[in-house]
């Protein structure tokens, strides 16, 4: 309960929503839906909260727009319709807002904003600007020209980014879906609906999993990512149910609706954030019991604990750490390829010394560059 009774005084919030919370299942926008959704954020704008929204759909409303009967496969015809669904998606939202007397502005990103330092700061300081002039910035991936290299690929971590990079305190997340459940509840009728996680286990990882529905493309398990980015960047986040009304209201008021992950204590530094999120993890690292409990007290990560590596990765690349049960505890920026390492795990620096005279780094992940996920 007690991160209920933190929310509450939440000041700055980020908002994303679904495609399936925008359209119909005929693929029709729900203009009623974006309505609520519109004057719910436009009534926190007047309260005096910072309130960032985060929306898919763009495409979606290419297709609409277009007149087409279904989505194309193709990701240039996809692209196209990006552009032109993201257009008619603003040209609604900011008729909403200012029907509310608000003035909204819209962002398009892709993960170079994150990735990039010079970048980052400056996305940073145009949301905060934004804000600061009472401006409601509407995000989504600039979808029309992004192609997979510098892609977030899905609007749930781009939330938790997004959330990271402005230090909200609160993420929501509005899906078709009320919350995170014992199961895929679309196969498993008996599953239940978690009020709380306050640790992303493997298990946790495990019942997400599942595929999600036709028109979204994160499903479940991109959501609990992104739950990870944003407790780990100290914002608390909440999963609920876009088709509820005054939803927003009801998580904000404290009530014990969707499912709420607590934020980690240690509140990262901004710089850090973009070092551990805003690149593609490209490997795996398992290490040692000793190894986690040196890592928790702040120490920088040592071969002499790692046990097992995965993936292709390469110096400078972003890896997760993992427990022997496969938990991450952190990620962060590597100083050796996979080769390299595959020689020195389980050595002392001085052992390890001898094989690699090149290598100048004694840590495998200095502290600096790393985040602690738990
Ligand atoms: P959105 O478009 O709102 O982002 P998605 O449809 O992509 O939402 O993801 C939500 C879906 O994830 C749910 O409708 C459900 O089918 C699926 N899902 C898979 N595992 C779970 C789970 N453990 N709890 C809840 N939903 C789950």
């Amino acid at each position: 309960m007690e991160t209920r009774e933190h929310i509450k005084s939440a000041s700055r919030i980020v908002v994303k929503v679904g495609t399936s919370t925008l359209l119909y299942d005929n693929g029709k926008l729900n203009l009623y839906r974006i309505e609520q959704l519109v004057r719910e954020l436009a009534d926190l704008s007047s309260q005096g909260k910072d309130v960032i929204l985060v929306s898919s759909g763009a495409i979606g409303a290419g297709v609409v727009r277009m007149g087409l009967s279904e989505r194309p496969s193709g990701v240039k015809e996809k692209q196209a319709l990006a552009a032109v669904g993201q257009g008619m998606l603003m040209h609604i939202y900011d008729k909403l807002f200012a029907e509310y007397g608000q003035v909204a502005g819209q962002v398009l990103l892709t993960r170079d904003n994150y990735v990039q330092h010079k970048q980052y700061n400056n996305s940073r300081n145009t949301l905060l600007t934004m804000l600061k002039m009472g401006v409601v910035p509407i995000i989504n991936e600039n979808d029309a020209v992004a192609v997979d290299e510098v892609k977030i690929g899905d609007n749930d971590n781009l939330s938790a980014m997004v959330a990271a990079l402005v230090d909200a305190d609160l993420l929501i997340i509005l899906s078709d879906i009320d919350g995170v459940y014992t199961g895929n509840p679309s196969k498993d009728p008996s599953a239940t609906l978690i009020h709380e996680i306050k640790e992303i286990t493997p298990h946790i990882e495990q019942i997400a999993g599942g595929a999600g529905s036709a028109l979204g493309t994160g499903g479940m398990s991109t959501k609990i990512e992104a739950a990870k980015i944003a407790t780990a960047s100290g914002v608390t986040m909440c999963i609920a149910s876009g088709s509820e009304k005054g939803i927003i209201r009801r998580i904000i008021d404290g009530e014990n609706v969707g499912t709420v992950f607590p934020p980690k204590e240690a509140h990262l530094k901004a710089r850090k954030g973009w070092l551990a999120f805003g690149k593609r993890i490209s490997g795996d690292l398992v290490v040692d019991a000793g190894c986690v409990k040196a890592l928790k007290s702040g120490s920088s990560l040592l071969a002499a604990g790692i046990k097992q590596s995965e993936g292709e990765y390469t110096i400078g690349d972003t890896v997760r750490v993992l427990t022997e049960d496969y938990q991450e505890i952190a990620r962060g920026v590597i100083n050796f390829d996979r080769n390299d390492l595959e020689k020195i795990k389980g050595l002392k620096t001085d052992e390890f010394k001898v094989l690699l005279p090149d290598n100048d780094h004694d840590e495998v992940i200095h502290r600096d560059n790393m985040v602690l996920m738990i």
